[in-house]
Order: structure tokens, then C-alpha cells, then sequence
């Protein structure tokens, strides 16, 4: 580890290895904090529909109280009517006072007919909060449930990220802008977020484009920074056919089973 550029590939790989566990930490997150939120929108939604329903259904209410005065007073007039009607002089004056209690019979009809239309509207109005009531009921279950998971998940994790962005940010400080601001670069513009990579199986660890082996080996003996011609990630190392080593393991029986892998880098190993 004397080579210098030996130490800035392991240095740049160390950060490399960081992000991706902050990055698979936002990717076990995932949609929960969208859904949380889709789900208060939801939640705000149906509150908004019921509180604008009970406003129709308190104007519904004063017109049916409107319409029952209206068949109050009709009934009031053709009680005067009749009273009027018994002391007439002529039949002149008794026709005109029935034409009079005739309009006033139609107005009585015309609010009653109203007040059933009224009515009518008003069992719908009711059905439709019902409805909106329980869709809400049903969504603020959905919305406790999926706020216990995402406080999981959080509490479980905070304390991981917390550490690892304080280890990222002293590993940053140990790498030259000069090589900081591509791989920064390479990791915003990469799906993957991977910007240094292994060759892994003579393929780049980030592309998977086939790496010929006359640069496998300058990129082993780590004399200079290597990228990928294909997707410009920065190649750390190549790195051992672990099955060969297994095979031997098997046949000499020296190390035991499941040690080889412990030091392998596991970020080019990830897709
Ligand atoms: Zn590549």
C-alpha cells in the first residue's frame, strides 16, 4: 500500500462502500415516506368532501324549515279564507275568495313536493358521508399502520446513517477534489450510484462490458487511475475468481469454508 495511487483507490473505494449502505438505507426506506404523505393527502381529501357535505346538508335542512313555513302560512291564509268565505255578501265575493284558497291549496302542494325533493337529496347527501366516513376511517388505519412501519424502519436505521454519514465525512476529507468531484459526478449520473467498481469476472463491476486483459493487469499494478471506457467508473481493483479459490480450499483443506469471501469488496459484487 505504499503506491500512492494504490492508497487513493482504496481511500476512494472506502467512501464508495459508504455510500452504498447509505444508499440501500434510502432504498429500504423507500416509497413508505411517499406513501405516508400520499396518504395524509388522501386523509385531508375526504375531511375536505365531508365538511363541505355537512355544509349542503345544513342548507338542504333550512330549505325543507323554509318550505314547512311556506305550508304554515298557506294553511294560515286559507283558514282566514274560510272564515271570510262564511260571511261573503254575494257570489261574487265568495269566487274570489275561493280563487284565492285555490292559490293558496297549489302553494301548500308546490312546498310539499319540494320538501320530498328535499328530502330526497338529504338521504343522499347522509349516504354519501356515510361513505366518505368510512373510507376516511379505513385510510386513517392504513395511514397508523404505515406511520408505525416508517418509525421502524427509521428508528432502526437513524442510528446507522448517523454513523456512516460521520465515517463519509472523514473519508471525504481524505480524498483530493481532483478525484472527489468525478466520483461524485459518476455517482449522480450511475443508477446504481456506483462511481468505483471492481472487475469482477473480466467485466467492469458497474457496466458489465468485458475488460480485456491487458488492462486488467495495468489496472492490478495500480500505477495510474483506471476507468472504464465503456461507463467511466473508476476500476479499485480486479478482483479474485473466488470459485478457483474454493475449489482450492476444498482440495487442500486448509482454510476453512466461508473465510475467502470475508475480505472481498463487496460493493462490485452488488449488481
Ligand atoms: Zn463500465
Amino acid at each position: 500500500m505504499e503506491n500512492p495511487v494504490a492508497k487513493k483507490l482504496e481511500a476512494l473505494l472506502k467512501l464508495q462502500i459508504i455510500d452504498s449502505k447509505l444508499d440501500e438505507i434510502k432504498k429500504v426506506r423507500g416509497d413508505l415516506p411517499v406513501e405516508v404523505q400520499d396518504l395524509e393527502d388522501e386523509i385531508a381529501g375526504y375531511e375536505t368532501r365531508i365538511s363541505k357535505f355537512k355544509e349542503e346538508l345544513t342548507v338542504l335542512n333550512e330549505t325543507v324549515s323554509k318550505h314547512k313555513q311556506e305550508i304554515k302560512e298557506a294553511e294560515r291564509l286559507t283558514e282566514k279564507y274560510q272564515q271570510q268565505q262564511a260571511n261573503v255578501k254575494n257570489n261574487r265575493e265568495f269566487e274570489a275568495i275561493s280563487k284565492e284558497m285555490e292559490l293558496q291549496d297549489l302553494e301548500g302542494q308546490v312546498a310539499k313536493k319540494k320538501i320530498r325533493e328535499t328530502l330526497a337529496k338529504i338521504e343522499k347527501k347522509e349516504d354519501a358521508i356515510d361513505d366518505t366516513e368510512k373510507a376516511l376511517e379505513e385510510r386513517n388505519k392504513d395511514l397508523k399502520n404505515k406511520r408505525r412501519e416508517l418509525d421502524i424502519i427509521m428508528s432502526e436505521s437513524e442510528e446507522d446513517e448517523d454513523k456512516l454519514l460521520k465515517e463519509r465525512e472523514k473519508r471525504s476529507k481524505l480524498i483530493e477534489p481532483r478525484l472527489y468531484r468525478p466520483y461524485s459526478k459518476i455517482r449522480e449520473n450511475a443508477q446504481n450510484g456506483l462511481a468505483v467498481v471492481m472487475v469482477k469476472r473480466d467485466a467492469c463491476g458497474g457496466c458489465f462490458n468485458i475488460v480485456p486483459p491487458q488492462r486488467q493487469a495495468e489496472i492490478r499494478e495500480k500505477k495510474k487511475i483506471i476507468v472504464c471506457e465503456h461507463c467511466g467508473r473508476i476500476f479499485a481493483d480486479v478482483e479474485e475468481v473466488v470459485v478457483v479459490e474454493k475449489e482450492k480450499v476444498k482440495k487442500t483443506g486448509i482454510r476453512k469454508k466461508g473465510t475467502e469471501a470475508a475480505g472481498t469488496p463487496k460493493v462490485a459484487a452488488e449488481e
